[in-house]
């Protein structure tokens, strides 16, 4: 197809490198014009009460269009940001300059694909091509040496598959110019929208959490620079993964794969160059294995739609769950009077982060021991983590509530002993809740065991623990 100017929508693929969108446009030899739709319906309430996008998603969100419409200044392009919903105002706008194309990434996940629909529709009304392109996963869902409908329903069966049938592809390289009709679009050139102009202030900097992660293609490369080739931190990754505080106990690559910052290609490329001028170890290997976890919960929500979605999950499990407000909200305010549960929810409030291990740990607390709706849990977590990726979030969350395919069928987390192998020494508890800062050790993660312990500011728990010698 011969296009003279295409609009390059870009959603979920916030970069110059490997862009395949972006270089084919660029590949049809007339103007184009990098777009991104700040879509309202972001910004709108759940049921349960929360913003669908918290301020720290849209805070990083801004930080990554404000890096990206740098990028594209650097090379005498700009980057058009329109607010409203992308079939409309986009359509609008295509329209309006006359474009002939659309190029854009494509979606798995229910709300994404009904908006890709509705563009196309309307694009094909107008007279405007549509083309899309898949760009978010480590292995091409053209390479899988299955069909989508006969992926595998167990993870290890899919990885082992994936691992000896297919080939991860080479990245696309970053373009060094772009035909960018400035002049024309001058009425278009606006800076980034602040926090402000959305009503919300910034997330208050949590300097003692150690977790400083900011939007954007350049800070995904400078955390890939500092975490394998200046820190030398790959090398280790295996034994430190599980860590729990702050930058270093693992890549913290999750919120730029999330908004597409970086791609899990190139974290792939330059993870086989360490390889090959460092070292080649298990840490090495896991690192690729966890993003093959990653595709493989895009390629489930692919494969089963929106049941992703679904409380039933893709198991058609029966509802059994209860709908408790007041409890889940002491979950969501790190009020539960288990401190490890606390420590790990009061980090995520303060700063749109928790580890791998934390996530399994409360997920597991508010499903097995409150036995509280998990999608109110997958839900909190859509509106509060930066890294929010709606196929792995909702994914991990079906894992644990036990509506999805894992073949293991109790995910019950022994809280007390996961703190004794994790956070032995209580300091992360400590870190997160001032209250019990007083008790030192391990007791932490027990007051109620501490006979000097008052219980004034810090509630008893809401559930007798498993392997707690007291029983409240
Ligand atoms: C209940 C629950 C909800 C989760 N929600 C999300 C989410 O919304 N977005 C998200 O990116 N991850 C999610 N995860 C997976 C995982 O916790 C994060 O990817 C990880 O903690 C991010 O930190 P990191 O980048 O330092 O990970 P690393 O340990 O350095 O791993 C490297 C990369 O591998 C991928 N990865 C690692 N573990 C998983 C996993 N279990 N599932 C899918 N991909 C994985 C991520 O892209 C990650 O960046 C969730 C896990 C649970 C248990």
């Amino acid at each position: 197809m011969k296009s003279s100017r295409i609009v390059v929508w870009l959603r979920n693929d916030l970069r110059l490198e490997d862009n395949e969108t972006l270089v084919r446009a660029i590949q049809q030899g007339g103007e184009v014009v990098p777009v991104y739709c700040l879509d309202p319906r972001m910004l709108e309430k759940t049921s349960l009460g929360f913003h669908k996008t918290g301020h720290f998603r849209i805070s990083y969100l801004l930080e990554s269009l404000k890096d990206l419409k740098t990028s594209f200044q650097e090379l005498g392009a700009d980057l058009v940001l329109l607010q409203g919903k992308p079939e409309d105002v986009m359509l609008s706008f295509a329209k309006e300059i006359r474009a002939s194309a659309i190029f854009f990434s494509k979606e798995v996940t229910s709300e994404e694909r009904a908006v890709d629909r509705e563009v196309e529709k309307k694009a094909f009304s107008l007279g405007i091509a549509c083309e899309s392109f898949w760009q978010s996963t480590l292995y091409h869902k053209d390479d899988l040496p299955f069909p989508i409908k006969q992926l595998p329903e167990v993870f290890t069966q899919f990885r082992k598959e994936v691992e000896k049938q297919s080939k991860v592809r080479a990245p696309f390289a970053r373009p060094t110019a772009i035909n960018y009709p400035m002049e024309a679009l001058s009425k278009y050139a606006t800076g980034t929208p602040t926090l402000k102009s959305y009503g919300l202030d910034r997330p208050k900097a949590e300097v003692h959490s150690g977790i400083e992660i900011r939007g954007g293609e350049s800070a995904a490369w400078r955390r890939l620079q500092s975490y394998f080739w200046e820190k030398d931190l790959l090398k280790s990754y295996k034994e430190t993964r599980n860590g729990l505080i702050g930058m270093d106990y693992s890549s913290k690559f999750s919120p730029w794969l999330a908004l597409g910052c970086i791609s899990p290609r190139t974290i792939y490329t330059e993870v086989k160059r360490y390889e090959k001028e460092r070292i080649k170890n298990e840490s090495t290997y896991w690192l690729v294995l966890e993003l093959i976890w990653r595709d493989y919960f895009r390629f489930i929500a692919k494969k089963h739609g929106n049941k992703i979605f679904l409380r039933k999950g893709i198991r058609n499990q029966m509802d059994s769950w209860r709908r408790d407000k007041a409890q889940f909200q002491r979950w969501v305010e790190g009020k539960t009077g288990v401190p490890f549960v606390d420590a790990n929810m009061r980090e995520l409030q303060a700063t749109g982060f928790m580890s791998n291990r934390g996530r399994q740990l409360v997920a597991s607390f508010l499903v097995n021991d409150l036995g509280i709706d998990w999608t109110w849990g997958a839900s909190y977590f859509e509106s509060q983590l930066i890294d929010y990726d709606p196929c792995s979030n909702w994914g991990n969350w079906m894992y644990v509530a036990g509506v999805g395919n894992d073949p293991r069928e109790n995910r019950y987390f022994n809280i007390l002993r996961q703190a004794k192998t994790y956070d032995r020494n209580g300091d992360f508890v400590r870190l997160w809740i001032p209250e019990l800062r007083s008790i030192a050790g391990f007791d932490v993660h027990q007051p109620w065991e501490v006979r000097s312990f008052a219980f004034q500011n810090y509630p008893r728990p809401m559930v007798a623990l498993i392997g707690a010698e007291t029983v409240y």
